[in-house]
C-alpha cells in the first residue's frame, strides 16, 4: 500500500532530535511562554523574512486572531466584508464569520485552484476591508495586480499560508507578501507539529503586539487585561519540535518539487488533468515556487479513478469534497452557486506526495494512472 501520507515515517527521520528536545522540555518544567517558543518565533520570523512571528494554538486561531486584532484596532468593524476564495478549506471562512465579518466568496481559476485575481475588483464595495488570499495546495497566490488593488482600495491583505510554508514569489516568501499571515502546523502540513500548532507573521509591530496579547487573555502583563482576549498559545514542546523540523523544511519542499516534476512529466492520460505549475509562466507572475503541499489532479470520473487506485494499493484523498458555501454550517450561503468551485470539488483528487516517498513509488503511481481507462 502506498499511503497518502506516512506521518510516522516523516517524524522518524528526526526521531533522535525530537526525543532529545522533548526530554529537555520535560526536564525544564516550563511548558508555556518560555524559551522554546521565543526561539522558534525568532527562527520562523527570520525564515519568512518578517519582523514578527507569534506562536498560537493552531492555524484557524492564527487567522481569527489577525481579524480580531484588526477589529479591536479599529481597522475594520463587525459586518465589514472580507474577500476570500470560494474553494478554500472552511477554516479560512470560519475565521471571518467567527469575527462577525462577512465572507465574500470569489471563484478560483480552474487552472491553478487559486482565487481569480481578475474577479476581485468587481466584488469590492465600501464595506470591503480585506482580502484573504489562500496559497492553496502550496501554490503562491500573488501578483502585482493584487498588490495594486489592495493599495487602491486601502484593503488589508491577509495570507492563509497554512499550506504553503516556504513558497516564494519573486524572492519573497509567502507569509511576507501581505499585511499579516496565518500558518498552520497541523501534523499533516509541510511543517507539521506533533499536535496542533500555528503562528502569525507580520511586519506590523502594533498588530503583532495586539495579537500576542489577544492570544493570552488580552494581557501583556500578568493579571492586567487590556483586551477581551482568548487563550491561544503555542506549547513549548510543540515549538521545540517545530524548531527542529524548520531546519529541514527547504530540503523537504525541494524533494516535493522533484516528485511533482516526475508526476508532471510522467502522467499522460487524456482523462486526467494535471495541476498547473506557476513556472509554466502562462498565469500570474513568473518566478513563483510551489511547495506542493498537495498534488491535485482532476478527473471527471473521479470516483471510478479513486476505486481503481485503491484496487492498486494507492491511497488518495479529496481536498475538498464539499465547498464552504454548500456546508450545513453555512445554510445562509447554500443557495449561492459557484460553478467553477463546484466543478473543482467534483473533480479533484490528491495523489500521494511527501518527503518520505521514494521515486519508485511515484513511478508506480504514474504507470498505474496512465493505464486508467474511463
Ligand atoms: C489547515 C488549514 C487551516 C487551519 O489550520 P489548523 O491548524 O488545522 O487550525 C486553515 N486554512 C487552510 C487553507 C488549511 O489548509
Amino acid at each position: 500500500m502506498i499511503k497518502f501520507l506516512d506521518l510516522q515515517k516523516i517524524n522518524a527521520q528526526y526521531a533522535n532530535e525530537l526525543k532529545q528536545t522533548a526530554s529537555e522540555v520535560i526536564d525544564s518544567g516550563w511548558f508555556l511562554m518560555g524559551e522554546k517558543v521565543n526561539s522558534f518565533e525568532t527562527k520562523l520570523a527570520n525564515y519568512i523574512g518578517t519582523k514578527n512571528a507569534i506562536g498560537v494554538a493552531n492555524g484557524l486561531d492564527a487567522l481569527r486572531l489577525i481579524l480580531k486584532a484588526y477589529i479591536d484596532m479599529g481597522v475594520m468593524n463587525e459586518g465589514d466584508e472580507v474577500i476570500v476564495p470560494a474553494n478554500t478549506y472552511i477554516a479560512s471562512v470560519l475565521a471571518i464569520t467567527d469575527n462577525r465579518l462577512k465572507p465574500i466568496l470569489v471563484e478560483p481559476k480552474v487552472s491553478n485552484f487559486n482565487i481569480d485575481i481578475d474577479l476581485i475588483e468587481s466584488q469590492i464595495t465600501p464595506k470591503t476591508k480585506a482580502i484573504m488570499i489562500v496559497h492553496l495546495y502550496g501554490q503562491v497566490c500573488w501578483n502585482d495586480k493584487l498588490a495594486d488593488l489592495a493599495k487602491k482600495y486601502n484593503l488589508k491583505v491577509i495570507e492563509d499560508n497554512a499550506q504553503a510554508i516556504g513558497a516564494i514569489w519573486n524572492g519573497i516568501k509567502t507569509g511576507n507578501l501581505g499585511d499579516a499571515a496565518g500558518f498552520s502546523f497541523y501534523p499533516g502540513k509541510n511543517l507539521g507539529a506533533l499536535g496542533d500548532a500555528g503562528a502569525v507573521t507580520t511586519n506590523d509591530d502594533a498588530l503583532a503586539k495586539h495579537i500576542r496579547a489577544l492570544g493570552n487573555y488580552g494581557s501583556q502583563k500578568k493579571y492586567v487585561n487590556e483586551f477581551q482576549g482568548l487563550n491561544s498559545r503555542l506549547d513549548e514542546i510543540q515549538a521545540a519540535f517545530l524548531e527542529i523540523k524548520l531546519k529541514y523544511i527547504d530540503t523537504e519542499n525541494q524533494y516535493r518539487r522533484q516528485l511533482a516534476s516526475l508526476y508532471l512529466k510522467g502522467i499522460k492520460n487524456p482523462n486526467i488533468t494535471l495541476p498547473f505549475p506557476e513556472n509554466t509562466k502562462l498565469d500570474y507572475a513568473q518566478n513563483t515556487e510551489h511547495v506542493w503541499h498537495l498534488f491535485v489532479i482532476r478527473c471527471t470520473d473521479r470516483e471510478k479513478l479513486q476505486e481503481y487506485l485503491i484496487a492498486n494499493d494507492i491511497q488518495t484523498l479529496i481536498h475538498y469534497p464539499i465547498p464552504p458555501n454548500k456546508q450545513l454550517a453555512y445554510k445562509e450561503m447554500n443557495h449561492m452557486d459557484y460553478p467553477i468551485t463546484n466543478a473543482i470539488h467534483n473533480e479533484v483528487m490528491s495523489i500521494p506526495i511527501s518527503p518520505v516517498m521514494i521515486e519508485d513509488e511515484v513511478q508506480k503511481i504514474i504507470t498505474i494512472l496512465n493505464e486508467f481507462k474511463v
